[in-house]
């Protein structure tokens, strides 16, 4: 089989030194291609390459940055549904979702394109007659971004922009798991009249290049994200280095169903939040503390919800629920049913493998009830299609479990009550609080990120992101001797 593009450094592709073969999880029989897999070399010619091509990136000025990036996130908008099929087939969640997906990757990109133009400094007096003072954002240099499988454009998209918006130059090191969607985003951005190795794309096993990335001494800033223990390896890394970092890890969101909550509202949001994307998304909705005086009525509602929903082949009309992504992540999921049952919750529907027309790794919608929060499927990351029930006597019985988790991603609650939902806001423990609201989806100007084993360094978007992209520069400036 002929390999199909993976690497681009110095404004080349390049044939990798080893190849993986991309399966659509959908159907097993649908060989998507074979993808190049860097080597130690080419990851070194990368940074070198992304190390030139920086300083001539900077100076090329705000006007050609922001036409730029305004060209990337134009093209993927137009191009949304083309290459949301490519995320659909590879990563195996339904189009319309790839197709959204694309398409915020594109917003991304616009958003940044205006944060080009808005990155102004400040002037200060000094306590020093005759000195002046002005404060700049200058860019950090050569960026390392390792991202995962399940926003494959998306979150690329969402460290590239910001990167390339403050002036930097990148080394990107996709997921293994979808190769096709970095290729995609690649190819638009070399389009591009930009410096060759102003962006590289380094695809290969993280284990391998992305540790050999995280590790060099040549990368000034780290964007990660993926799993806790990998997320602490790279930490680890990066202060070996002194090297900037930011990374976005797991969580186990939890959504609070008052008393008072439209319960079908209620039902809607946590469905939706628990079973979207299959599950697989760093805000899902994986704890959901009841109130005990609704209980019943709300498990029976989810049941329901959870039974309705639709799970096939990504690409067909109709899907709601796409496939796992993976061999390994499906076994894993299945071994977390088991280990549900055995600290024993009550498995109320789902919990297993099921037979599409397609072979493919599709499971069915899982809900647990009766659990409680030390048990290992409220502690542990699952990225399944699984949610756990725990029943609360009261708010503050629920949000003191709510709180009770490593974690800090997003929280959610579902009341008709202003006092418990400002009380809420205040004092829950995550970086993103949703209302009335599930706890996955956000929007692309405003800040994102979590406290705790969730998020470390500082947060991702918006215009926060510029506290990561840029580094500080302060002069002094005096009069110098008269002539
Ligand atoms: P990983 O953390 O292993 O992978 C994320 C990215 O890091 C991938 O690009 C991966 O490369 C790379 N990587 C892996 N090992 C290293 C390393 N030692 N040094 C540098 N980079 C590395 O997550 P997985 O994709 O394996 O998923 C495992 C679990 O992680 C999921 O079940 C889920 O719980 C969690 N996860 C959470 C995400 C989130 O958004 N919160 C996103 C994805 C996963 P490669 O693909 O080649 O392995």
């Amino acid at each position: 089989m002929s390999q199909t593009k993976g690497i681009y450094i110095a404004g080349r592709w390049e044939d990798g030194a080893g190849l993986i073969e991309n399966r659509n999880p959908s159907d097993l029989s649908d060989v998507i291609g074979t993808y190049g897999q860097a080597n130690a070399a080419q990851l070194d010619e990368a940074l070198h390459a992304a190390r030139k091509a920086q300083p001539l990136w900077w100076a090329a000025g705000i006007q050609k940055r922001h036409d730029v990036l305004m060209a990337i996130g134009t093209e993927l908008m137009t191009r949304a549904e083309e290459i949301g099929t490519i995320v659909s087939r590879e990563e195996g969640k339904p189009l319309a979702e790839g197709k959204g997906e694309v398409y915020r990757a594109g917003q991304f990109f616009t958003y940044f394109a205006a944060e080009v133009l808005r990155n102004q400094g400040d002037l200060a007096e000094s306590v020093r007659p005759g000195i002046e003072i002005d404060v700049r954002r200058e860019p950090v240099g050569v960026v390392a971004i390792v991202s995962p499988w399940n926003f494959p454009v998306a979150t690329p998209a969402w460290k590239i922009a910001p990167a390339l918006a403050f002036g930097n130059a990148v080394v990107w090191k996709p997921a293994n798991l979808t190769p096709a969607s970095a290729v995609a985003l690649t190819e638009i951005i070399a389009k591009q009249d930009i410096p060759a190795g102003l962006f590289n794309l380094v695809s290969g096993p993280g284990r391998d290049v992305g540790q050999r990335l995280v590790e060099s001494r040549d990368v000034d800033a780290i964007s990660f994200t993926g799993s806790v223990p990998v997320g602490r390896g790279i930490a680890a890394a990066a202060i070996q280095n002194m090297t900037k970092v930011q990374m976005e890890m797991g969580s186990k969101n939890p959504m609070i169903i008052m008393d008072d909550a439209d319960l079908d509202l209620a039902v809607a949001h946590a469905s939706g939040a628990a079973f979207g994307g299959t599950g697989q998304k760093c805000t899902a909705a994986s704890r959901l503390i009841v109130h005990e005086a609704i209980h019943d009525a709300f498990v029976e509602k989810l049941v329901q919800a959870a039974q309705a929903l639709t799970v096939g082949h990504a690409l067909e009309a109709g899907t709601q629920i796409g496939p796992v992504v993976s061999e390994g992540q499906l076994k894993q999921n299945l071994d977390y049913v088991d280990v549900g049952k055995g600290e024993g919750a009550e498995l109320l529907c789902g919990g297993d493998r099921l037979n599409r027309p397609t072979e493919g790794y599709y499971m069915a919608p899982t809900v647990f009830a009766g659990t409680r929060n030390d048990m290992r499927m409220n502690r542990e990351e699952m990225f399944a299609p699984i949610t756990c029930v725990m029943k609360a006597g009261s708010y503050d019985e629920a949000l003191a479990i709510a709180n009770d988790s490593e974690f800090g991603l997003t929280a959610g609650i579902m009341t008709k009550s202003l006092a418990r939902a400002s009380h809420f806001r205040a004092n829950m423990r995550a970086g993103c609080v949703m209302v009335n609201l599930p706890t996955a989806g956000t929007d692309y100007h405003v800040p994102f990120g979590g406290r705790g084993a969730s998020s470390y360094g500082p947060r991702e978007q918006g215009r926060y992101a510029a506290e990561f992209y840029t580094t500080v520069k302060t002069a002094y400036v005096g009069a110098g001797s008269p002539e």
